[in-house]
């Protein structure tokens, strides 16, 4: 059994995703090929936005946010300590510093009330002005951004929704990538929406921000490709990796209705036995991982290795924690929460094409 099946999924999907690659190799327009375009419009439309801007990876699309919006040194951007690294790496990237916040003990997302005391703090030391919040769609799970926009408007903040793992997901009827200023995901294979190699996208309804991210992801391009207005990257979408990603956006709504089964049936099983990860009645999630809770954590997932069922922890760490930031956290900040989710969580396996022998065989693990 794998923890995620992406053979499974590619037999499924081969003779279509096989004549997509001959395409392109075909055409032989492999950066920014007509697919990339055909694929921007696509994931537009299913996200509910003006534009879609594809780029090399899920990290750069939160560079390329940061960098678009104009954040630099003397900023601080806020963002959840219990999430992936990358989410925090950017900030320092661009020059800015990011002050850790801890996250709701129902949807493992950022906090708001505790955002409100960080950003109070932050505003009462003075050594940074207040720039931004990066809230992150926690296992596929949208952040709140009813109250997360207000606290943005508020403050004068502008906020970035990092949808790596959400996508697919929804709040009040809104698609995940439709929030905050800005969003970015990720298509790296593991992710809801995954491509065979790296890959990313940003989101936005302003014309003005999507013309800027399409100049920083070629060299900051002016007219055309060899006038050069400004210091971008090279972060781009690869022609290949467009075509695989029309074929699995296809496939994704079926894909997202057989992750829903699968995690219900956990839920059912894991019910009174486990902490489970709770979605509030107005959201839906793309369920990135399913993750339960035990203070027995290690006897637990050996039980299950010995069951034949592969598990995973999705994270250990809190960023607070992690050697290169936590030199900056101050002896009065605690994280409570993120850190009993990093000493209690681990994943069960989670794709779109499990079948019912796989599902039972898991479930039957579970409820034992
Ligand atoms: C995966 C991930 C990223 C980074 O995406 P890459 O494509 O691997 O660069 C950023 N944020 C979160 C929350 C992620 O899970």
């Amino acid at each position: 059994m794998q923890f995620i099946d992406l053979q499974a999924q590619y037999r499924h999907l081969q003779a279509r995703i096989d004549g997509r690659i001959a395409k392109v190799l075909a055409h032989g327009h492999y950066i920014l090929g007509p697919e990339v375009a055909e694929l921007e419009d696509q994931l537009a439309e299913y996200v509910g936005v003006k534009h879609c801007v594809t780029c090399a990876n899920g990290t750069d699309a939160l560079q390329l946010a940061l960098m678009a919006l104009g954040i630099g040194p003397g900023d601080a951007v806020f963002c959840p300590t219990f999430t992936f690294f990358a989410t925090a790496e950017v900030v320092p990237l661009v020059g800015a510093s990011p002050v850790f916040v801890d996250v709701d003990p129902q949807s493992y997302n950022i906090c708001p009330a505790d955002l409100r005391a960080r950003i109070a703090a932050t505003i009462k030391t003075g050594k940074l002005t207040p720039k931004a919040i990066i809230a992150v769609d926690l296992f596929g799970q949208p952040a709140d951004y009813a109250q997360l926009s207000a606290i943005a408007e508020e403050f004068g903040l502008l906020l970035i929704e990092d949808s790596a793992q959400g996508f697919g997901g929804s709040l009040d009827g809104k698609r995940a990538g439709s929030f905050g200023h800005v969003a970015t995901t990720s298509f790296f294979p593991a992710k809801p929406l995954g491509c065979y190699g790296d890959g990313g996208a940003l989101f936005t309804d302003r014309d003005d921000l999507a013309e800027l991210l399409r100049s920083l992801r070629l060299h900051g391009k002016g007219q055309h490709k060899y006038d050069n207005v400004r210091i971008g990257l090279n972060s781009r979408l690869d022609t290949l990796q467009a075509a695989i990603l029309l074929e699995k956006l296809a496939a994704f709504p079926a894909e997202l209705t057989r992750r829903n089964q699968v995690a219900d049936a956990y839920h059912r099983a894991a019910e009174g036995k486990f902490g489970l990860p709770l979605v509030a009645p107005q959201f839906t999630s793309s369920w990135a991982q399913y993750c339960l809770l035990s203070e027995d954590r290690t006897a637990v997932m050996e039980r299950l290795k010995q069951a034949g069922i592969p598990t995973a922890i999705y994270y250990q760490t809190c960023m607070h924690q992690q050697s290169v930031f936590k030199a900056g956290i101050g002896e009065d900040e605690h994280f409570p929460v993120a850190e009993r989710l990093a000493g209690q969580i681990f994943s069960l396996p989670m794709h779109g094409y499990m079948s019912n022998e796989e599902l039972q065989q898991i479930t039957a693990a579970i409820s034992a």
